[in-house]
């Protein structure tokens, strides 16, 4: 029954309401029943992405019932996204199990194609009640093999938002200074790209590459019209870094015990996310949400 959580209904909710949908990536059943933990706690609502390169290693099927089985009794609103997908037979795959949402990514096109198939995949997705996400442009940084360092285009916000009214898409993923992986250097924010681009277009603008910024960056961002913010750099750290520590006391005791390690994990990527939904203006809004939705429908 939570398969038909729409991404597209919780961030127009988000927009209307100020404050930014989590999107939180998970790999395995550990972390996406913290992070479905994390919007319990604070009675959030969360999407969870997966990566193409999560999809290849567990199954769409797998994962699919991994969610269904996680969210059975769950009382806040949580959506199945597929993260950066420039693979169309994916696409296909995640759109025929019936996910809430997929972001094609086509920034590695050029605009003709770029929008030419954009418009084929809103078509099959929307004919299965599926949302989608589009990225002309790409987003700096390598995720989950999927990327480039490098910049390849660049369009302006007038462009994009007509981009968008021509594909029908339900969400925008625009450049917008930051990037995938954790920052070497200080990034340059555009928060105001952001606001002329939501003053061009109703539909839900999506900030990448999250991890590292501050609540002050959040805030400025969703002020200027961001309504989901991607996490996953963030969920990575935690994990592994509990891992370690564990492992390392477990090594200095010779204790040996799986569960209590994965009790270590779960809580600190519970906690890590905690943090993030506060931060965003999510805490307290899985009602909202809902009823968001259900007016939207
Ligand atoms: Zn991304």
């Amino acid at each position: 029954m939570r398969m038909v959580v729409s991404t597209g209904s919780l961030t127009r909710a988000a927009r209307q309401g100020g404050y930014a949908v989590p999107a939180v990536n998970v790999f395995d059943e550990i972390s996406m029943r913290a992070v479905i933990a994390a919007a319990e706690r604070r009675s959030a609502p969360l999407i969870v992405q997966i990566s193409v390169k999560t999809v290849r290693v567990s199954g769409t099927a797998f994962i699919t019932d991994l969610f269904r089985s996680l969210t059975r009794d769950v009382a806040v609103p949580v959506a199945l996204h597929l993260d950066h997908c420039p693979d169309r037979a994916v696409l296909d795959d995640v759109i025929a199990a019936g996910w809430s949402s997929v972001l094609f990514d086509a920034s590695d096109r050029d605009l003709d194609d770029a929008v030419r198939e954009t418009i084929e995949v809103t078509a099959a997705a929307h004919g299965a009640g599926v949302d989608v996400e589009s990225e002309i442009e790409n987003i700096l940084g390598v995720e989950d093999d999927v990327g480039s360092d490098e910049a390849r285009h660049a369009y302006s916000v007038a462009q994009l938002a007509d981009v968008a009214a021509q594909t029908g898409v339900d969400l925008i993923a625009p450049q917008l200074g930051t990037s995938h992986g954790l920052y070497r250097a200080s990034p340059t924010l555009l928060p105001e790209r952001a606001a002329e681009l939501a003053a061009l277009t109703d539909v839900p603008v999506v900030l990448h590459g999250g991890t590292g910024l501050s609540a002050a960056d959040f805030r400025a961002f969703i002020d200027a019209g961001v309504s989901k913010i991607n996490i996953s750099t963030a969920v990575k750290h935690a994990y592994m870094q509990a891992s370690l520590a564990h492992l390392e006391a477990a090594r200095e005791q010779d204790r040996w015990d799986p569960p209590s390690l994965i009790t270590a994990i779960s809580t600190a990527v519970t906690d890590a996310i905690d943090e993030h939904i506060v931060w965003f203006g999510a805490d307290g809004r899985a009602a909202s949400a809902v009823a968001g939705a259900e007016a939207d429908r």
